[in-house]
């Protein structure tokens, strides 16, 4: 880590910490957002967890999760804690811009950042920068961030959870990212005492019927395949969020579907959204989807998952991702 010495001369005194995570927050964000809080509680600063827009309703077992602020809701509320803040965390992003205008307010605030991140080139907005794009998760890189301050003794069975949590998110219970050390870290993790079968319960299986409904829907009547591209897509309206209730959190996932046909390499889950179109994108093996989404939709991401948006209709941006297709060669060859 950039600057560790500093960071642990900041931390060894009680401190205004402001933690953040990204945009619709996933296992990963919440749960190194809580594990890092947790981890911070035990040296008596006082912290506030904020993100842009709300987690899923899964993660509400997490401790003190009722307590964090939604920086779309508690607008003014975020940004006096961010007025006060001797140092902010920006957790499991690469740029102020993932953040919107939370990030505005951050970057006008012009207080000490301190990020921990394992998305590909971080943008140069931190005063102490831990990236490790070879890591897992972000909560891969708490666990290493807490080995570095030298307090194994304060990981508590809590935050072994929360780190555990976005291991198994982000590596979807361990099909992808896995190294060595994950499973090391993850060991140890064991030993801390955490409960795999409650936790894969809370995570994985804790669908409502109408999460299976849609998701009957998208591959009955939303998917379709381009097999000279090696490609499959899943599209959904304005209206089928209406008509299957979907809420945040209802669609982490659906994408991955498309890739367990084994002659798919690429993954398209396009999402129709009150004001842009919104794109996720998957991929095996040696297809960069974070060059697309940068490239072609404002994004970025991880070389085999990445999001962005376009701003136009829905069928503009399956047209324009169809137009893509030909030009990316590795799919010409994979
Ligand atoms: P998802 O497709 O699940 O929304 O996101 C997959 C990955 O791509 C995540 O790691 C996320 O951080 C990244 N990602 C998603 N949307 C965007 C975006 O609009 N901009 C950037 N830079 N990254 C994104
Ligand atoms: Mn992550």
């Amino acid at each position: 880590m950039i600057n560790l010495d500093n960071l642990k001369i900041l931390l060894s005194t009680p401190k205004d910490i402001v933690i953040t995570s990204h945009r619709n927050p996933d296992g990963d964000a919440v749960g190194s957002s809580l594990a890092l809080y947790h981890f911070l509680k035990t040296r008596n600063h006082s912290i506030t967890v904020a993100f842009p827009s709300e987690f899923p309703p899964i993660f509400e077992w997490m401790k003190d999760s009722d307590l964090i602020l939604i920086h779309d809701i508690h607008t003014e509320e975020v940004n006096a804690k961010i007025d006060q803040a001797d140092l902010v965390f920006a957790l499991d992003y690469n740029s102020l811009d993932r953040i919107d205008r939370m990030g505005d307010y951050i970057a006008k605030a012009e207080k000490p950042i301190a990020m921990i991140d394992h998305h590909l080139y971080p943008d140069d907005f931190a005063d102490f920068v831990f990236s490790d794009t070879t890591a897992s998760s972000t909560c891969e890189m708490i666990y290493d961030f807490i080995q570095m301050m030298d307090s194994d003794k304060d990981l508590n069975i809590d935050i072994a959870e929360y780190i555990y949590t976005g291991i198994l998110t982000d590596t979807g219970s361990f099909k992808y990212a896995t190294s060595p050390k994950l499973f090391r870290i993850v060991s140890a993790l064991m030993e801390k005492g955490i409960d795999n079968d409650k936790l894969q319960g809370a995570i994985f299986n804790s669908l409502k019927i109408k999460n299976l409904k849609l998701l009957g829907h998208c591959l009955n009547n939303r998917m379709e395949f381009l097999p000279e591209f090696k490609t499959g897509l899943i599209t959904l309206t304005k209206k089928d969020y209406e008509n299957f209730d979907i809420q945040r959190g209802d669609t982490e996932g659906i994408v991955n579907y498309l890739l367990m046909v084994s002659d798919i390499h690429l993954a398209a889950f396009i999402t129709e959204q009150p004001t842009i179109v919104k794109i996720s994108l998957r991929s095996k093996g040696d297809i960069a989807v974070n060059e697309i989404c940068s490239k072609y939709f404002k994004g970025g991401g991880h070389k085999n998952a990445s999001g962005g948006a376009y701003y136009g209709s829905l069928s503009n941006t399956v047209r324009k991702f169809k137009e893509i297709l030909p030009s990316v060669s590795k799919l010409q060859t994979a």
